[in-house]
């Protein structure tokens, strides 16, 4: 299948080391367009592991994991990349009401041991 996070590769060959544990996203924009991937699937063990220690607290896996599973992901635009550890993306999805969403976040990373994590977000109109 095509990777979800529209980058025109194949799963395998995209995010599905990084969701394995095989490899790690080596850029902030590879470790988005993964939890992009990870919410398309699901795979809320994913975006909890990707999600920074210090913030692991804010979330819950059970909801991340509905999250991706009741909504529909269509498609991920990255906006722009202005610094090494931040990305801003539009997040295209369907609710459950089939509603057609934007999800526009400006998100923030931290490497930490040769791993990105994904810290917090803004979300913009
Ligand atoms: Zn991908």
């Amino acid at each position: 299948m095509n990777c979800p996070c529209c980058s025109g590769k194949p799963y395998e060959e995209c995010c599905k080391p990084y969701h394995t544990g095989e490899k790690h996203a080596p850029t902030a924009e590879a470790l988005m367009r993964s939890r992009f991937s990870a919410f398309a699937i699901p795979n809320g063990d994913y975006l909890m592991e990707t999600t920074h220690p210090g913030k692991r607290k804010l979330h819950h896996k059970k909801d991340l994991q509905e999250w991706g599973e009741i909504n529909q992901w269509t498609k991920l635009e990255i906006i722009r990349i202005p610094a090494l550890n931040q990305v801003e993306f539009k997040a295209y999805y369907t609710d459950q009401d089939g509603n057609p969403l934007i999800h526009h976040e400006f998100s923030i990373f931290q490497k930490m041991h040769e791993r990105w994590y994904y810290v917090s977000g803004e979300f913009l109109d």
